[in-house]
Order: structure tokens, then sequence, then C-alpha cells
């Protein structure tokens, strides 16, 4: 191997590693995410526990509008979590 061939392998992978960024980006922005393992493990589900659900949990990330999915704390990664959803993690707002 010589040194251009080295050289050529590098600038490759650096183009490789920066063509890919934006696309990461855009689907980072674009596509929702859920949590399925931290889901499973609170026992989240997308429907309120009586008077308890994640608008009024401590650990609830809110969207845009107060009736748009948002995020949590305690799982961590998801996009998708329902307002009037609720696991075992809920801890009441302040
Ligand atoms: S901890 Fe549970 S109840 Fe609280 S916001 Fe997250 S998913 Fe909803």
């Amino acid at each position: 191997m010589s040194q251009t061939d080295l050289s050529r392998r590098q600038v490759f992978k650096m183009a490789g590693a920066l063509a890919a960024i934006p696309v990461l980006a855009v689907c980072g922005s674009a596509h929702a995410a859920t949590n399925a393992a931290m889901r499973n493990a609170l026992k989240y589900q997308d429907t309120p526990n009586g008077d308890k659900h994640c608008a009024s949990c401590i650990q609830f990330v809110p969207g845009a509008k107060p009736t748009d999915k948002g995020g949590c704390n305690a799982i961590p990664g998801d996009t998708e979590i329902s307002p009037n959803g609720f696991c075992g993690a809920w801890v009441q707002k302040k």
C-alpha cells in the first residue's frame, strides 16, 4: 500500500462520513421514533390511568401544541409519547 492509496482511502472515508451527516439530521427531525424496550419496561400505554397522564407527569416533554405527542425523560429517544399516555414511572408535576 502506497502513501497515495492510504490518502485516497482516508479521503473516501471522510467523504462518506460527511455525506451521512445531512441524511442523519433529516431522518432525526423528519421521522418519529419510539423506544420499545423502555416502553415495555415501564408498561407505557397510550391511555391515562384515571387522572394520571403524561401531560401531568414531571417527566413529560411537551410537543409544539398541548395535544401534540412529545417526549419523556424516562424514555429516551422516543418522540411519540401521548399527552394522554401513562406508565409506571409517572410522577405528579408540581
Ligand atoms: S414517565 Fe411515563 S407517565 Fe411520565 S411522561 Fe413519561 S411515559 Fe408519561
